[in-house]
């Protein structure tokens, strides 16, 4: 069969991969200039230092599989997460931990301590926390809060955090030991020459063909497949016919500078009245390297509302959205011939990690339908 895969980020590479080690032809198609997608790293021009120019990517899994097959197609260094942020001018560790919990209240408590302490701090009288705001007055309570989640959350969302779902608080960790690695998988790295080397290592086949700088509206005027595997945006594919489902987008402010500008990887600005919500350094993303690099470059990361000809970064999934990713799934269940797939196609925010499980996964689905013919 022919297959033509809009995309050539982690979920159009891992498809084509499979399906052309199965014996079929492949078409990779992104608009794009370079695979990759959103984990895109080029080294900058001026001063050779790894950039990812989307944002930076930090590998992490606890998916044993996922690791093996990454490994498959490039060498990773290790890399450990740490992130800082300031807040009210002062300068802490995230997530929250007991060095955050004991500077911030200029204490010295024990694990146990800190605990009994926090328990105290939260709001009592919420049982059932219905926002983001309530999740964290009930988890950490309002000093915490107001600290590093109210002001960094607004900016992030354009939305005051009571207007947030609380599941997004669920997910970050309070620690009450002095581990600050910010993810908690098991398998944490880097690609030593980046993402995008190994996504064409992934893409590197003799059955798949890549066409960058080639939309899909491009190939509908000259190419013909058998099925197409569609990981760019579901409403752009049905030309926004329910509507425009909203996201986020970020706009990079590049700083350029000698030595060492803020001494590590990540800092989080989390007060409202700092209009970045981050500024990242990217040669500290790769500290097998670093100290080749005399000259340094680093961004500052601004969020707002993604509009009509801006990259799409995070889905914002409020009520409007997920009544019209509703009608757009129904539409999507009725087209022959195609299948959505990734972080654009499902309009859903997936880590690395779990876009590759998926990918895997809808190739064993494709492998089913296809050793019985049946239609997928
Ligand atoms: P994408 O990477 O977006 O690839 C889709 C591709 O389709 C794009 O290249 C696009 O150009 C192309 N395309 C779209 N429409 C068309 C069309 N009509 N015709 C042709 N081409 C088209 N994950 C982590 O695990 N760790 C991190 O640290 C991390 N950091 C992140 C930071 C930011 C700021 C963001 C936004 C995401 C981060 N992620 C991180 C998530 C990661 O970016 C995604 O998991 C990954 O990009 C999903 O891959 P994908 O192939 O589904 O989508």
């Amino acid at each position: 069969m022919h297959f033509c895969i809009v995309g050539a980020g982690f979920s159009g590479a891992v498809t084509a991969r499979h399906l052309a080690d199965r014996g079929h032809d492949i078409t990779v198609l992104d608009e794009r200039p370079h695979s990759g997608g959103n984990c895109h790293t080029v080294r900058d021009p001026r001063t050779g230092i790894m950039l990812h120019q989307y944002g930076p990517h930090i590998f992490h899994t606890a998916q044993k599989h996922v690791w093996q097959y990454v490994q498959r197609f490039g060498r990773f260094a290790p890399y450990i997460n740490r992130v800082k942020a300031v807040s009210q001018g002062r300068l802490y560790t995230l997530p929250i931990t007991l060095l955050t919990i004991n500077q911030f209240f200029g204490r010295t408590m024990s694990p146990a301590e800190a605990r009994a302490f926090i328990r105290q701090q939260a709001v009592q009288t919420i049982t059932e926390p219905r926002n983001f705001e309530e999740q964290a007055l009930h988890m950490i309570g309002p000093a915490l809060y107001e600290a590093f989640f109210r002001g960094y959350t607004t900016k992030q969302w354009g939305l005051p955090p009571s207007a947030l779902p609380a599941s997004i608080l669920r997910r970050l960790p309070v620690r009450f030991n002095y581990d600050d690695n910010y993810f908690s998988h098991p398998y944490q790295g880097i690609p030593v020459d980046g993402y995008t080397a190994l996504t064409d290592s992934i893409l590197d086949h003799p059955r798949i063909s890549v066409h960058l700088g080639t939309s899909f509206e491009d190939f509908q005027t000259w190419g013909q497949t058998d099925h197409v595997l569609y990981t760019g945006p579901l409403d752009r594919y049905f030309r926004f016919c329910h509507g425009r489902l909203g996201y986020r987008t970020l706009d990079f402010e590049r700083i350029d500078a000698e030595g060492d500008h803020q001494g590590t990887a990540v800092i989080n600005y989390c007060d409202e009245a700092i209009p970045y919500t981050r500024i990242t350094e990217h040669k500290h993303f790769a500290p097998w390297e670093a100290s080749r690099f005399n000259r340094t470059v680093c961004f500052r990361e601004y969020s707002r509302l993604a509009g009509p000809d801006d990259a799409p970064y995070y889905p914002i999934r409020l009520a409007t959205e997920t009544a019209m990713l509703d009608r757009y799934i129904r539409t999507a269940m009725t087209t022959e011939k195609v299948s959505f797939l990734g972080r654009l196609g499902t309009y859903r925010y997936l880590d690395m990690d779990v876009t590759i499980s998926e990918a895997l996964r809808a190739c064993q689905i494709m492998d089913d339908h296809l050793a019985l013919k049946k239609p997928f």
